[in-house]
């Protein structure tokens, strides 16, 4: 396969990084995942838009400018040929020095981006999945999708040995986000979820229910709710870029209405599903 770099295209055998590369070593970068149905993009500038977004506040600078990266994904995606359900993952890093905390003193940042089959999680979404609960210990500045994912992969895990989907995550008895997703609480049809402060990453996903919501004439309310409000939901769901809108159905031992998927969660999925229908190439 082949993969973008920061030097151009390389096949992924010849990609490799010194020991001292400070994503390794620091977690000192950025990243982004993005979505491919059947070989199309979904939301790409957006996710872009982020990567820039977040490269600059750990002021960092990507190698290539936005229209000079989407059109190297874009060749990416045809040299490998992808048609089919896919993943982009892509990451910039501070690069390649002798390691030392403070930012080396010259601007040179790794960068790279490759393809890799995905299928839709449909079972998932057609059922709904379970979710345990799990203190959020994240630094501030979760608003920045950074390398750092240590507290989200410890919570992930959690929820994988104990037979869940994903680690809803909660900070002085307010729910932030999931470890790698959006939470949304739906009561009397309207749908809550965390507002875009520092304490979540404001998804991609997150800001196309939102007008998904506009569209449909369902109330969106950007206020955070509680752990023990979690109870009383009538439906819960989570989004990301993988995931898309998944329905949560039990959270612990709970179940969430009649531990079926909502009828304001199935909605939100059609919306979506019309939304990201590929084009016909
Ligand atoms: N929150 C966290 C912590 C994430 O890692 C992700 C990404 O998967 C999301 C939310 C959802 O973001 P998006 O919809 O852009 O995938």
């Amino acid at each position: 396969a082949y993969v973008l770099t920061e030097r151009g295209f390389l096949r992924s055998e010849q990609v490799a990084y010194p020991m001292e590369e400070r994503g390794l070593q620091f977690g000192d970068g950025v990243y982004e995942v993005v979505r491919l149905y059947s070989g199309t993009y979904i939301w790409l500038h957006e996710h872009l838009d982020r990567l820039y977004r977040s490269a600059a506040a750990i002021r960092l600078a990507v190698p290539f400018s936005h229209e000079e990266l989407a059109e190297r994904l874009e060749q990416l995606r045809r040299m490998n040929d992808v048609r089919e359900d896919a993943i982009l993952y892509l990451q910039v890093t501070r690069g390649s020095f002798p390691r030392s905390h403070a930012f080396p003193a010259e601007n040179r940042p790794n960068l790279y981006a490759y393809i890799q089959p995905m299928a839709r999680k449909t079972e998932e979404m057609a059922r709904g999945v379970r979710a345990i609960l799990t203190k959020d210990v994240r630094w501030e500045y979760c608003c920045i999708k950074s390398l750092n994912l240590l507290p989200n992969v410890l919570a992930k895990q959690e929820a994988v040995e104990r037979g869940a989907f994903e680690a809803i995550l909660h900070r002085d008895g307010v729910v932030t986000e999931g470890s790698s997703s959006n939470i949304f609480l739906v009561k009397h049809k309207t749908v809550y979820t965390h507002p875009t402060t520092e304490r979540i990453l404001n998804g991609i996903v997150r800001t196309k229910v939102k007008e998904f919501c506009a569209e449909l004439g369902i109330p969106f309310i950007e206020k955070a709710f509680s752990v023990s409000s979690l109870a009383e939901a009538d439906e819960l769901f989570l989004t990301s870029t993988t995931s898309a809108i998944t329905p949560i159905v039990q959270v612990e031992e709970t179940l969430i209405g009649n531990g079926e998927p909502g009828d304001v969660t199935k909605a939100l999925q059609a919306a979506y599903q019309k939304a990201t229908k590929p084009l016909p190439t």
